[in-house]
């Protein structure tokens, strides 16, 4: 258990049963009662991890730092709720997202609307309701922006995302900062710099930050310092000078007890620095720095909770164990080829014995949660837990094979809160009749 420390939520302690806890409540018989797949948050760490990079932004950056959490990593009305009571600001890149962080209490100020196709409606909405800013992402957006804030008037306060041209070592499909993405203005033809004249020039639109986000799950931050240099560079080709800059978020998880550690110190730190460096040397004073974590502040927070179902050994001699979830509630092994971790709730001490397969109950070969993990023996009915589960899983879920979406919890000490019920299959569209 202790090498799982690290990965579980920071409330995670073994009961006097012997079993897995959360917050002080059993995590057995909170699968009992809310059935399985299960997925649990837990309120303590995300509260810890806000505080610690609020305190940490304090300590390593001269100028006013903030934090907006990018949802996509998870959001639904109660964990949005949650967030808008710790503070952070909010990312959001759709109209439901934007719709759920003002029915959650996140005042418009402290929104911010991303994304690289942004709908008519959605710019609308944004702009009606006042969100802090829109993240343009290209010329065109630029332009149609302009135009909608001019025919209803309203001046619109914006940031422009910048391709850096930045390579991180990541998944490809986690890379977001390269000259070859969808994502953000290029710079080498001149179009980064163009899009800061025109908005600069601009009646209706009011520029005051320059954005970037350069991937996923990234443990080295010397990216991050390429990315602030180079969009101080732009900014004084253009003679701009941004009241904000964000580098995104980014920043690394562990899934397994042996990968390597990620220090969120040394990314604050590495950040900060390069922007006093690159401020002290233009004369700019500094601007506010904005990071924008999804998985770093949500991940370790959740956790996903199996049950066994049937076991076989395949021709080649491997031990296959089903679980009752998959890649409906978890699609990243399949897509990134993520790599997890698994214990057992009812025995989180029990050493491990045997290498499995531990695979989920969906009609897809891909549909593998974890190759190859180590576990102690386990039976039909025993409970597994997959740690590090609260980014970038419930929020990708499918309904594929017609699979219902699992209930969610929030956990606090002495308190148990429904964030999602689980998914009635009565109420999806194709059971609906649509004539
Ligand atoms: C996805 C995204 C983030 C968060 O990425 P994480 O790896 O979850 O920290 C931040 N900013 C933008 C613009 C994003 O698209």
């Amino acid at each position: 258990m202790e090498k799982y420390q690290k990965l579980l939520p920071f409330s995670a302690s073994i009961g006097k049963t012997g079993e897995l806890e959360i917050a002080g409540h059993n995590v057995r018989e909170l699968a009992e009662k809310w059935g399985t797949p299960l997925y649990i948050y837990d309120g303590i760490t995300l509260k810890e991890k806000i505080d610690s990079l609020y305190k940490l932004g304090a300590e390593e950056y001269k100028g006013k730092f903030d934090i907006t959490y990018a949802s996509k990593a998870y959001l639904s009305l109660g964990f949005a709720r949650h967030l808008a009571s710790l503070g952070v600001g909010v990312d959001v890149v759709s109209l439901g997202e934007m719709k759920i962080a003002g029915m959650a209490g996140f005042p418009p100020e402290r929104v911010h609307l991303h994304g690289n196709n942004k709908s008519e409606e959605e710019l609308e909405f944004a702009l009606d309701w006042g969100a802090f800013s829109i993240v343009v992402d290209s010329l065109e957006e630029l332009a149609f922006l302009e135009e909608l804030a001019a025919r209803k008037k309203k001046k619109m306060q914006i940031w422009l995302r910048i391709a850096p041209g930045v390579d991180v070592d990541t998944h490809p499909y986690l890379q977001t900062g390269h000259t070859a993405s969808k994502f953000g203005i290029p710079i080498p033809d001149g179009q980064a710099v163009r899009a800061i004249e025109w908005a600069k020039g601009s009646e209706w639109l009011n520029l005051i930050g320059l954005h970037t986000h350069i991937g996923s799950q990234i443990s080295d931050a010397k990216p991050y310092q390429r990315a602030v240099r180079m969009l101080l560079k732009i900014a004084a080709e253009a003679d701009f000078v941004p009241q904000q800059i964000s580098t995104g978020g980014g920043w690394g998880v562990l899934y397994r007890p042996e990968d390597k550690e990620t220090k969120e110190r040394d990314w604050v730190a590495m950040v900060a620095d390069a922007l006093h460096e690159e401020c002290a040397a233009l004369g700019y004073p500094l601007p506010q720095l904005v990071l924008e974590p999804g998985r770093w502040l949500t991940a370790q927070a959740g956790l996903a909770v199996y049950r066994v179902g049937f076991q076989k050994k395949s021709r080649e001699g491997i031990h296959v164990v089903a679980v009752d979830g998959g890649m409906a509630d978890n699609p990243r092994p399949a897509m990134y080829q993520a790599v997890y971790c698994a214990l057992v709730v009812e025995r989180p001490m029990a050493k491990p014995i045997q290498k499995v397969n531990l695979v989920g109950k969906y009609c897809e070969t891909g549909d593998v949660l974890i190759a190859g993990v180590e576990l102690p023996e386990v039976k039909r009915g025993d409970l597994i837990a997959m740690p590090s589960a609260g980014a970038y899983q419930l929020s990708m879920a499918s309904n594929y094979n017609m699979a219902a979406r699992p209930a969610v919890l929030w956990l606090e000490p002495g308190s148990v809160e429904l964030l999602q019920k689980r998914e009635d299959p009565s109420d999806a569209g194709w059971w609906v009749d649509a004539q």
